[in-house]
């Protein structure tokens, strides 16, 4: 099982998701899981619409997916 933290960009209509930091887990495991240690605020450039928006703590998401992150990803934290 993988676990993926993102932001959402903030510009208006751009739906980028921006993933910080995964981890892969087994769900039979609950101690396995580690949080990333999140910065109380960055900026960060968006990939797609080249904005650069200042996020904090209070925008960061999760979710749990199968899926396993694209070739060549690293943590930004
Ligand atoms: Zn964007």
């Amino acid at each position: 099982m993988h676990f993926y933290v993102y932001v959402d960009c903030k510009t208006t209509g751009c739906k980028e998701r921006q993933i910080l930091h995964h981890d892969e887990f087994d769900p039979s495991d609950s101690e396995a899981c580690t949080m990333a240690v999140i910065p109380s605020s960055w900026e960060a450039q968006c990939s797609a619409c080249r904005q650069t928006h200042r996020y904090s703590v209070d925008d960061v998401l999760d979710y749990p997916s199968d899926e396993a992150p694209p070739p060549g990803f690293c943590n930004k934290f």
